[in-house]
């Protein structure tokens, strides 16, 4: 599914390269993403771009997020070359790619299949923002219709609809999370998740408009 298919070439990544930052961030969130169980084994992929480049370090096809080491990286270019990594990218690359060149600002994507995100969303149930942090870190979801998992109407349909949210619900697949770095990708993947959660949780409880107060929304988000 997905491959690329130009430019590969047979050495892992190195360890002592510029990326090496980037790599153990996201084998960090890769470990926590599963552990949290905002996906299993080898659901979802994660990517960085390289800062002041046109590439970007992505998971590698079939691996497990929960047991990645550097050799399961690629470095692929915008163009959706291959540049240097061992692994074949992940099969969702695509929407990697194509959300950095619709969001210049971007400097992380995360690609996760968590449970109540994308249920409340199937159900047609919107994903309420409650909580400071859900007002801060989500900001808006956008979601787009299901598309085949590695197609290019998948990677176009939720890179068109990052340029104006941050977080985008794949329809009975998952979700697709920019930051402007790892830690904020990961952080309001979370937030993501959680607000989903509270939804749900609202919901079961006989509630259905509950929001964060209107005409209170933060100016800045607090420690
Ligand atoms: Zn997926």
């Amino acid at each position: 599914m997905g491959e690329a298919t130009t430019g590969q070439t047979s050495s892992p990544i190195r360890v002592g390269t510029a990326i090496d930052g980037l790599v153990t961030e996201l084998i960090e969130v890769g470990r926590r993403a599963v552990a949290s169980g905002y996906v299993l084994a080898s659901g979802g992929n994660l990517s960085a771009r390289l800062p002041g480049s046109d590439r970007f370090v992505v998971t590698g096809g079939g691996t497990w997020l929960d047991r990645l080491t550097p050799d399961d990286f690629t470095i692929m270019s915008l163009d959706g070359d291959v540049v240097d990594g061992m692994p074949t990218p992940s099969s969702e690359w695509k929407l990697h790619q194509r959300t950095y060149l619709a969001r210049p600002d971007a400097g992380s994507v995360i690609h996760l299949h968590p449970e109540h995100a994308v249920l409340l969303d199937a159900l047609g149930y919107p994903i309420r923002l409650i909580t400071l942090d859900h007002v801060v870190y989500v900001g808006s979801i956008a979601s787009v219709p299901f598309q085949p998992n590695g197609s290019d109407e998948l990677a176009d349909t939720a890179a068109d609809a990052s340029r104006d949210h941050d977080c985008v619900i794949l329809a009975h697949h998952g979700c697709s999370v920019v930051g402007e770095d790892v830690a904020m990708a990961f952080r309001r993947a979370m937030n993501l998740e959680h607000a989903a959660i509270a939804t749900y949780r609202a919901l079961t409880l006989g509630d259905t408009g509950l929001t964060f107060p209107p005409g209170r929304l933060p100016a800045a988000g607090h420690a």
